[in-house]
């Protein structure tokens, strides 16, 4: 999923930047919106920018709540947040220990206690990880009632089924499609394991225990909101009592 870059501007306009929080100016040098239109302060892609604001208008006050991010690839939500941890998975690493400064865990079996964390991010990773039912049950389990996972994933208009195109048997991975990769952090290629349509929140919904599954969908160029496939998904662990609750902003939130 990369655009032609041409070198020449292909969109540009001035806003204001969820991720920075600053005045800036918003560029494109390709017609591929998802990767290329950044913010010149901070060099957010719309897809960061639309998380950040769905976490600010629909989770008022979440600076101050218990974040988990797996395997972020920037610090946009660590610098405005005072309880926040990232993990990433290593193959060869044990879940719960570090590793080069890091905590290392598998999103299908995490070693977190249950009801752990306020909010839960992942940014475009579930279409790489083979079991996305644990992932999603994984996360359930360890986000206090109340709580949410926040999540991005490209969902394709094309496909009416989601399927799954790479599995892993005895520890081998076994192509089911034609094998596609995205660029990853470290710059290599990062396996789809799953492609995602139509039934994309139906399916998340099942996996998440029957839980609906918000989807917030955006086109707003004054906060570089403007991309394909950038919709912000959210899924609210049912609150049981004793959990975060979320006030709107103007009320002063009394559990901190
Ligand atoms: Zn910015």
């Amino acid at each position: 999923m990369d655009g032609g870059m041409t070198g020449a501007v292909y969109l540009e306009n001035k806003g204001f930047c969820p991720c920075c929080r600053k005045e800036t100016t918003f560029r494109s040098e390709s017609d591929w919106l998802r990767d290329n239109y950044i913010c010149l302060q901070c060099n957010s892609i719309p897809r960061n920018r639309h998380l950040h604001y769905v976490l600010d208008t629909k989770f008022p006050g979440w600076e101050k709540a218990k974040i988990h991010e797996c395997s972020p690839v920037n610090d946009f939500t660590a610098r405005f947040a005072s309880h926040w941890s990232r993990s990433v998975f290593e193959p060869n690493v044990r879940p719960g220990s570090m590793h080069n400064g890091v905590r290392c865990e598998n999103i299908e079996a995490m070693t977190f206690a249950d009801n752990t964390f306020d909010i839960f991010i992942t940014e475009d990773v579930l279409e790489h990880v083979f079991h996305p039912d644990k992932a999603i049950a994984e996360i359930m389990r360890v986000l206090r009632p109340g709580g949410a996972h926040v999540f991005t994933v490209p969902k394709q208009k094309w496909i009416t089924h989601s399927r799954q195109c790479a599995k892993l048997v005895d520890g081998e991975i076994e192509h089911i499609l034609e094998p596609q990769y995205h660029i990853a952090a470290n710059g290599g290629g990062s396996l789809v394991t799953w492609e995602y349509g139509y039934d994309f929140e139906l399916l998340l919904s099942e996996w998440a225990g029957n839980v609906p599954v918000e989807t917030h969908r955006m086109l707003d160029r004054s906060k570089g909101i403007d991309a394909e496939f950038n919709e912000v998904f959210a899924i609210r662990k049912p609150d049981t009592g004793g959990g975060h609750r979320w006030l709107p902003r103007k009320l002063k939130p009394f559990w901190f």
